[in-house]
């Protein structure tokens, strides 16, 4: 997608490991024109699809899943990473986080995710495709279906958009980074 490329290429910084920062427009402060924009981009190219609830994980995810539910008209569920004692039903599954180097648990409740759910995951990066994985594991849980995933930045030199199409998944990506090498910033 157009904008969101010029974007990253004019504000978007590296940080060793592989790391791209988009903090001006997605993950601190947001721009929720293009926000908007990306959002209206992804529905269309998952138009062929029958989905009635978008998912997601906290934090960076829920902007961009909230403005793609909006346009479906459906809800929107998010993923929480602290189990709170109140939750009935808890699904529970464990994700590695890239940024953090660490694992941490996440959670939904089984009365907002069941079998009659088609659903579409949302998030702003795809490196490894942990989170994307983490949340398999809970739609699977839950007995509901994954009509795709839809992200707005996808790593292409990590591995998880491989693995994951190669499970037949419907993968969309607004913008494939090819590297990330000595800082700068290389588009598919
Ligand atoms: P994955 O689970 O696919 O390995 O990593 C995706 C998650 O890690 C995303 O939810 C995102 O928050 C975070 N992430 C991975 N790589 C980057 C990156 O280069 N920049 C930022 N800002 N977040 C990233």
């Amino acid at each position: 997608m157009k904008q969101l490329k010029e974007r990253i290429l004019r504000d978007g910084k590296c940080f060793p490991g592989g790391i791209l920062k988009v903090d001006n427009f997605i993950n601190h402060q947001m721009d929720p024109i293009l926000m908007h924009e990306m959002a209206q981009e992804i529905v269309r190219r998952f138009s062929n699809h029958n989905i009635n609830k978008v998912i997601t994980i906290e934090a960076s995810g829920i902007a961009p899943a909230i403005m793609v539910g909006a346009y479906l008209n459906v809800p929107v569920l998010f993923a929480k990473k602290k189990m709170p004692s109140t939750m009935e039903n808890m699904l529970k599954t464990e994700v590695f986080s890239f940024t953090k180097n660490k694992s941490y648990p996440v959670c939904v409740s089984g009365d907002y995710l069941t079998t009659d759910d088609r659903v579409l995951f949302i998030d702003d990066f795809l490196a490894n495709g942990n989170a994307a994985m983490g949340i398999i594991d809970l739609i699977t849980q839950a007995g509901a279906t994954l009509e795709g995933m839809g992200f707005l930045i996808e790593k292409g030199f990590q591995s998880g958009g491989a693995k994951l199409r190669e499970q037949g998944i419907h993968v969309e990506s607004l913008a494939i980074i090819d590297s990330l090498d000595n800082c700068t910033i290389t588009l598919k």
